[in-house]
Order: C-alpha cells, then sequence, then structure tokens
C-alpha cells in the first residue's frame, strides 16, 4: 500500500495518543490501526480510558500489516484539586492495572445511571439500556450518553449535550471516580508503563511538574491538538530541564474530520525510540 506522505519524507511518524470503542472511540481497534496504517504512521500507542481491553485486537491488526502497537491505556486522577489524565505507555504486565481499572469501570457503569437518572429528573427521558448500546460493552463515559441523547433527538450534537447538559456544573454531570496522581504513577509503573502526564497544557510548567517527578513522573506529552505553539515549546524546555521524556499524539477518537486528526501531530519516531530505551532501562535495573 502506498502511503499518503509525501515521497522521500524525511523520517517516520508515530502517533502515541488514541481512543477505540473500547472506551468513547468511534471505531473498533482494528479499523484504528486500518486508519493509522494508510496515514503512514509507523507505530501507534492505543490509549482507551480505563480500559485494555482494545489492545489484544489491536495488536494482531498490526502485526498483519507490519505495524506496532503500543500498550497504553489512559487514567483519570486528581492532583490536589485539579483533575489530570495520565498515559501509561509501553505495559508490560497488565495484572496490577487492570485490577484498578475494572475497579474503575464499575464505578463508570454507577455513574453513567446516575446521569441518566438526573437526566430524566430534568425530563431529558434516555434510559440507561440506550447508553449502553452506544457504550457496547466498552468504558462507559459522556460522550456515549452524549450518543445516545443524539440518536433520541434531545439534542443536535455532542456539542450542545456537554454545553447544557454534561459538562461540569452542568444539570447532568456527576464527577468521575479517579485515582490519586501518586498511585496513578504507582501502578503505571508496577505495571512496567512509563508515566506520562496527558495534555498537560497551560497547567504545566515547573510548580506544578516538580512535585510529578518526584513522585516518578517520566515523561509529559508534548505535542497534542489543544497545545499552542508556545505551550509546546515551554513543555520541550521543562522536559528537557527535568530530564523526561517527550511523548506526542492525536487524542483521537474516530472523528473522519476536524482538528483531531490521526497523525496530525506529526510525532517523530525518535521520541519512540527514546522511550524504547528508557523501558529497556528500567528492566535492566528495575526500581525498588
Ligand atoms: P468521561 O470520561 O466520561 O468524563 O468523558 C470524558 C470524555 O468526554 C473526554 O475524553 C472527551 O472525549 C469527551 N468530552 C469532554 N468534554 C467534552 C465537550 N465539551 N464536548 C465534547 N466532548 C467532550
Ligand atoms: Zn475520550
Ligand atoms: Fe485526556
Ligand atoms: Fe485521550
Amino acid at each position: 500500500m502506498t502511503s499518503p506522505r509525501a515521497a522521500g519524507a524525511p523520517s517516520a511518524e508515530v502517533d502515541l495518543h488514541m481512543h477505540s470503542s473500547a472506551s468513547d472511540g468511534a471505531l473498533p481497534p482494528p479499523e484504528v490501526v486500518a486508519a493509522a496504517h494508510a496515514a503512514g504512521l509507523q507505530a501507534i500507542a492505543l490509549t482507551d480510558h480505563d480500559t485494555m481491553d482494545g489492545l489484544a485486537d489491536a495488536i494482531s491488526a498490526a502485526h498483519s500489516v507490519g505495524m506496532r502497537v503500543v500498550r497504553g491505556v489512559e487514567l483519570s486522577a486528581h492532583d490536589g484539586s485539579e483533575e489530570i489524565h495520565l498515559l501509561a505507555l509501553h505495559v508490560s504486565d497488565p495484572a496490577p492495572l487492570e485490577l484498578r481499572l475494572s475497579a474503575f469501570r464499575d464505578a463508570r457503569k454507577i455513574r453513567a445511571a446516575q446521569i441518566v437518572e438526573k437526566l430524566n429528573r430534568i425530563g431529558i427521558v434516555i434510559s440507561m439500556e440506550e447508553v449502553l448500546v452506544e457504550s457496547a460493552g466498552g468504558a462507559v463515559g459522556r460522550p456515549h450518553v452524549a450518543r445516545a441523547m443524539i440518536k433520541t433527538g434531545k439534542v443536535r450534537d455532542s456539542r450542545e449535550a456537554f454545553d447544557r447538559y454534561l459538562g461540569e456544573g452542568k444539570p447532568g454531570f456527576v464527577a468521575k471516580e479517579r485515582l490519586e496522581i501518586r498511585e496513578a504513577i504507582e501502578i503505571t509503573h508496577a505495571a512496567g508503563a512509563l508515566a506520562i502526564w496527558a495534555h498537560p497544557g497551560p497547567e504545566g510548567r515547573r510548580a506544578r511538574l516538580e512535585p510529578l517527578v518526584a513522585m516518578g513522573l517520566d515523561g509529559i506529552e508534548v505535542k497534542h491538538p489543544s497545545h499552542n505553539q508556545e505551550d509546546v515549546l515551554r513543555l520541550l524546555a521543562l522536559a528537557d530541564f527535568f530530564h523526561l521524556l517527550y511523548s506526542g499524539g492525536s487524542d483521537w477518537h474516530g472523528a473522519p474530520t476536524g482538528v483531531r486528526k490521526i497523525g496530525g501531530m506529526h510525532v517523530p519516531s525518535s521520541w519512540l525510540d527514546r522511550q524504547d530505551e528508557a523501558v529497556s532501562k528500567r528492566k535492566a535495573a528495575p526500581i525498588a
């Protein structure tokens, strides 16, 4: 297959942040891989929210086209009063993570039912069954509620669903159960993975980063669709200052159009090479 990348393109690119239907992405894992292949990517990380259930299918699809899938998962955690997302990348022993994640997925189901109840109380009548059809056995979240609302004609699109009902402070909002960031980093390491601060954005500053580095943070997501040029430059400098790894990805959820385009962050494969080196070093000298 020919790649759409220009002939003679300088180096291979990767995309280390994306979602499949195992969480709130639109496409099943093999179709995510097919899209990545069509985009000319050498490797992707599948980083579904709170689940690694999509990995096996993604990896076997990738093998058949000679691509690599990095085993990942995106965790939501508390950092003091702030919410923080952590990417666990290069999972080698899923058991310690899996144990915590299955508890979170159960909590997500309870939360979805609470959201449905709140919506029903204000006259937006949708059922839990309609929501579960959208999540199709995966980790259920607000995007699935939004899709059920769209299908049943309660809102036009997901923006309206979040702006009017599901966003923080709106009448259908229910907070999600989350890990403490320290524990999130610990279980990430227990799983043999690198702990990467996902999309730090304007929050990615020295004062916020310093305690995370002390907890063992391994890297930061420098390239992300929510980052402007100033964010990228500051995060690169901070990563260098704290000797952290770079990561980057599109946070693609399967939309055919829009700012989150697969491969759109143009992450060089050398960033992945550095991560691989860090993982093998850690294996050679396991941390206490
Ligand atoms: P949850 O994990 O259930 O709280 O859902 C979080 C997901 O909802 C995010 O990963 C986004 O995909 C999506 N999301 C959050 N805020 C918005 C918004 N304002 N508009 C559309 N999607 C959103
Ligand atoms: Zn998502
Ligand atoms: Fe995130
Ligand atoms: Fe994400």
